[in-house]
């Protein structure tokens, strides 16, 4: 599936908000996503078209995963990278060649007040190095007219392949590919193992991925937009502040420069922007974790789904739901699951008659099957996020695990009323 067929189911099924009024990409449009909150489709930012919240709820994930929305687990933890990629020679994104580089021929969006400048931010980095590639998202901030400072997080592949090149003293080639198949999108934020990342969204997909060859070597997807350069071994430049998935300012940094030396887009294309912190953030960052976590509380226990909630910034809170078979259960499932995700910092286990997706209900369990003293661990000193505003200079933080589960032998005194279908007999 092609980006712009993406774009066309979310239109077929009264999805896709359209705005087809001029705005601005700087403050304006991303205000109008945050807003909007569902998928929009800006028809004229500064002149060009843009998407937001492409796929901001866990409805849209369902929808181009092609599960419901209580299958996405068990249909990423069953997957393994193993699926086909072909090279092909031609490409819709090779319609239009632009050799005199202007990235401000693109609709970048500057979305905060305090943010440092205008950012690409759902720009698949692909990047090859002696016989190695990579494909992950990274922030980029518009530097110059062909220039973007990227944040490179240690130890990412991305990270490891431009220190390789600079050790080296040569360049690294690297294309940004923007407004791929969300499936690829989806792919390049999963941690699989180096260099699996299209053979993972085939895997997604059902499908191979078909890439294409750059001048300079790096082979991408389809897209709507490739911009392609090299990142330069020494050159340093500040990068920030930017908003990261807590809300809040990330640093300043001294980062890489990337040198796009090309332009590559398919006619009238289609940008794709990620609205900081807002839900297609959270859900790209969180969403590829929660089969990890799965995976590892079935080791210790039947589990059924596992979120990372939205208002944990999809990052720092679990809500885990379990079948629970022993008491002692909901521990175990704590302790596979902070594991599993170092980031994590709080957890909730319930049963599986709560709705998870739901923090009432969430909540309800907390109300009527904790005892504060019995069902709360508290695990100090252990290693955090570094996106955790609390988080200790140290990089430790202090966990909690909540086990809200029944307890089994009192099964009764925690069954919830039920009412009939059928109306009392007279
Ligand atoms: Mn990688």
């Amino acid at each position: 599936m092609s980006f712009r067929d993406f774009i066309e189911q979310l239109r077929s099924t009264e999805r896709l908000v359209e705005v087809t009024d001029p705005v601005s990409g700087a403050y304006e449009a991303p205000r109008l996503a945050k807003q909007t909150g569902a998928p929009v489709l800006f028809h004229d930012v500064d002149g060009h078209k843009a998407i937001m919240n492409l796929l901001g709820s866990r409805e849209e994930l369902a929808s181009m995963l092609d599960v419901p929305k209580d299958g996405i687990i068990e249909k990423l933890s069953g997957l393994h990278p193993d699926g086909q990629v072909i090279i092909v020679d031609r490409s819709p994104t090779m319609d239009v060649i632009e050799t005199n580089v202007d990235l401000s021929s693109l609709p970048i969006m500057t979305h905060f007040e305090k943010d440092g400048g205008p950012y690409i931010t759902a720009g698949i980095v692909v990047s090859e190095y002696e016989g190695m590639m990579n494909a992950s998202i990274h922030r980029l901030m518009v530097v110059g007219k062909d220039k973007l400072a990227a944040r490179l997080v240690p130890p990412r592949h991305s990270y490891i392949l431009h220190k390789k090149a600079a050790a080296q003293g040569r360049t690294l080639p690297v294309a940004v590919v923007i407004g791929a198949d969300p499936a690829v999108t989806f792919a390049s934020t999963t941690r699989v193992p180096p260099g699996k990342e299209f053979e993972y969204a085939a895997s997604l997909r059902g499908a191979p991925v078909e890439l294409f060859e750059c001048d300079n070597g790096v082979k991408v997807p389809h897209a709507e937009i490739v911009l392609e350069g090299y990142i330069d071994p020494l050159e340093r430049v500040d990068e920030g502040p930017f908003v990261d998935i807590t809300g809040t300012y990330d640093l300043v940094r001294r980062e890489p420069v990337i040198h796009i030396t090309r332009i590559m887009h398919r006619r009238d294309p289609i940008y794709h922007g990620i609205l900081p912190a807002g839900p297609e953030h959270l859900l790209m960052m969180g969403v590829p974790y929660e089969p990890r976590i799965y995976n590892a509380v079935s080791e210790v226990t039947t589990v059924k789904n596992v979120i990372l909630t939205q208002g944990g910034c999809c990052y720092l809170h679990a809500v885990i739901q379990i079948e629970k078979q022993t008491e002692g259960d909901g521990k175990n499932a704590i302790m596979a699951a902070f594991a599993a995700h170092t980031s994590l910092k709080h957890v909730v286990v319930v049963d599986d008659d709560i709705d998870i997706f739901n923090m009432d209900d969430v909540e309800f369990a907390i109300a009527t099957r904790v005892k504060g003293d019995l069902d709360i661990m508290i695990i100090p000193g252990v290693r955090g996020s570094s996106l955790d505003p609390r988080g200790a200079e140290d990089g430790t933080t202090t966990k909690v695990g909540i086990d809200a589960t029944k307890v089994l032998a009192e099964a009764e005194t925690f069954e919830r009323a039920q009412m009939p279908d059928r109306t009392m007999g007279v």
